[in-house]
């Protein structure tokens, strides 16, 4: 079994994705909270592990800020989560220092959307808040 030597080269190549109903649910969900933010995380496809699928909400945390919105105890133990995914207010998808915090403890993709919350007002982030592409399909 050449397990970990393949999953290193696939970790080269990694190339995220998103299902376009994902973002269309990200959008929606932020336009409903707002002015609060809206939190939520990102699950991937069981066999496409680059592939982000589903939008998993938290129960009860939609106010206030990023840092708040993610408690741990409520982060379900599911390996197809990867990351996370919030709103900010402002027209700025930036991560905040908080958001920082946050991604360098939790998962490896995430994603704000700002507004007014289209198609072209998010962008993905590292654990280290390197902005990264995510190709829609
Ligand atoms: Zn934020």
């Amino acid at each position: 079994m050449s397990f970990f030597k393949k999953n290193r080269k696939e970790k080269k190549l990694l190339q995220w994705k998103i299902k376009r109903r994902c973002i269309d649910l990200i959008i929606e969900s932020s336009k409903s909270v707002y002015p609060n933010e809206f939190g939520g995380l990102l699950s991937v496809d069981e066999k496409e592990k680059n592939t982000i699928t589903e939008l998993v909400l938290l129960p009860g945390t939609v106010q206030g800020e990023a840092h708040a919105i993610f408690k741990l105890h409520m982060m379900p133990v599911d390996f197809r989560i990867v990351g996370t995914v919030h709103s900010h207010p402002s027209p700025y998808p930036i991560p905040s220092k908080a958001d920082l915090e946050l991604f360098g403890k939790h998962g490896r993709i995430h994603i704000i959307i700002a507004s007014p919350f289209n198609y072209s007002s998010w962008k993905a982030y590292d654990y280290n808040g390197n902005e990264i592409n995510i190709e829609v399909v």
